[in-house]
């Protein structure tokens, strides 16, 4: 559509991916405007960015913090309108006027705005996996029903949707007439790649989000770190692309140039590959079917010299082979997993549990979780809070018994 703004939504804007995303349209201006921004509390941010890309409203889930910009976008002289609160999200996210939003909030928080989106058929850029983690048939069938186009925006499965001919939200079917074999989503295996099992169980949060070859949230630092990421990822790719687990293979790539490989029948490999920049998959998806500049620097292969693939230790890094679990076994286990790992990696980065325990906690509250598959996205959220419970007694219960054996 050249010539033609293209009006967005970007729901978690202050995030790393949301970051990313201004600065891509700030490469392009005049070809997209912003209808609205939103964040959970930090105002300071959400005020820069509403004095540079001029959105009609900016939304923040904390009241005080929506009074704190009102005030500050006042003073700027700004005409933004500032509202609050989770109806606020799902009202900018399927608005009329707005063709594409940017699902940009972590966690499960952004599934409800999510679906909103998509349930109003708008161009949904996808980073927020957990909401197909979470609702992942139901996320579909709302995107046929409306007419969505959802487009992934992690890395991996933008790879393989460029590297599916019909890209994506395809019927399985139609890959396999295609002559589709197999999905291969690389990993980089985060800082721990290396690290042997017995130095685990220190591992701080700081370290476990300083991850070697991407700059992203705490949240999703720490799955990479603990492959839950991973697990995450190969739901999210079932959900996506219609193919099941067992077709999914996850392939340790410490350079994260390949960003995931589709498998044909004639022995075709397709894969995507390029630098790790998050702009990428971001300008992909912003463009599509066109592609625009992302400011990314070319891949330079000499220079690059080696690719490196290894199969994962699944002794090391549970999370991966609870995930596949989660997957195999749909119904209520993803929403379980995710919700287990949202609180486990809660805890781990206020301090209170150890790194080893984040899949202890994945695997007590999937082993004592006994929900029936959802229906409706009521179901999804009350599995999702009962969820969140059991894995809070669990957590808790942890804690105690590690202060008890403290001398
Ligand atoms: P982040 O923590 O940097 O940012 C999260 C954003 O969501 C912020 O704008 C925050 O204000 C908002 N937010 C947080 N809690 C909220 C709540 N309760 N209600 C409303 N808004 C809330 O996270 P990120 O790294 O940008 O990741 C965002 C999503 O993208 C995640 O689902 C992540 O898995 C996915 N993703 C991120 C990357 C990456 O490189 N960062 C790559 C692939 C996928
Ligand atoms: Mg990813």
């Amino acid at each position: 559509m050249i010539g033609t703004s293209r009006c967005l939504t970007i729901l978690g804007s202050t995030g790393s991916i949301g970051v990313n995303t201004l600065r891509v349209l700030a490469d392009h201006p005049g070809r997209f405007s912003v209808h609205a921004l939103t964040a959970n509390r930090n105002s300071a941010l959400l005020a820069r960015q509403c004095r540079e890309f001029s959105p009609r409203y900016a939304v923040l889930m904390d009241a005080e913090a929506a009074t704190d910009l009102q005030q500050q976008l006042r003073k700027a002289g700004l005409g933004t309108e500032v509202l609050h609160g989770q109806e606020a999200l799902a009202s900018v996210a399927s608005a009329p006027e707005v063709d594409t939003v940017m699902a940009a909030i972590v966690g499960g928080a952004g599934l409800v705005p999510t679906l909103a989106a998509a349930s109003a058929g708008k161009k949904v850029l996808l980073a927020n996996k957990e909401s197909l983690v979470m609702a992942g048939e139901l996320f579909m069938e709302s995107a046929r029903q409306s007419g969505a186009a959802i487009l992934p925006i992690d890395s991996e499965h933008n790879a393989v949707f460029q590297c599916l001919p019909m890209n994506a939200q395809a019927s399985f079917e139609q890959s396999h007439a295609v002559g589709f074999k197999k999905i291969v989503l690389t990993a980089s295996g985060g800082p721990f790649r290396n690290l042997p099992a017995g130095q685990f169980a220190q591992v701080t949060p700081a370290q476990a989000c300083a991850h070697p070859n991407w700059v992203m949230g705490r949240k999703i630092s720490v799955d990479s770190a603990t492959l839950v990421n991973k697990g995450l990822e190969l739901i999210e790719a079932s959900y996506l692309f219609a193919v099941p687990p067992a077709l999914i293979e996850v392939v340790i790539h410490p350079q994260s140039i390949i960003h995931s490989l589709v498998y044909y029948r004639d022995g075709s490999v397709l894969a995507q590959m390029g630098n790790p920049d998050m702009r990428t998959p971001i300008a992909y998806g912003l463009a599509w079917p066109e592609r625009i500049s992302a400011g990314v620097e070319l891949l330079d292969l000499v220079r690059t010299g080696q690719l490196e693939f290894q199969a994962p230790d699944l002794a090391r890094f549970p999370g991966l082979a609870l995930g596949r679990a989660a997957a195999e076994a749909r119904g209520a286990s993803p929403i379980v997993f995710n919700a287990a790992n949202e609180m486990a990696v809660a805890a781990f980065l206020a301090g209170q549990l150890s790194f080893v325990q984040i899949p202890v906690i994945i695997a007590k509250t999937l082993e004592r979780a006994v929900f029936p598959a959802p229906l409706t996205l009521s179901d999804v959220l009350q599995i999702d809070a009962g969820s969140r419970a059991l894995s809070a007694e669990f957590i808790v219960k942890t804690v105690e018994k590690s202060a008890g054996t403290q001398p």
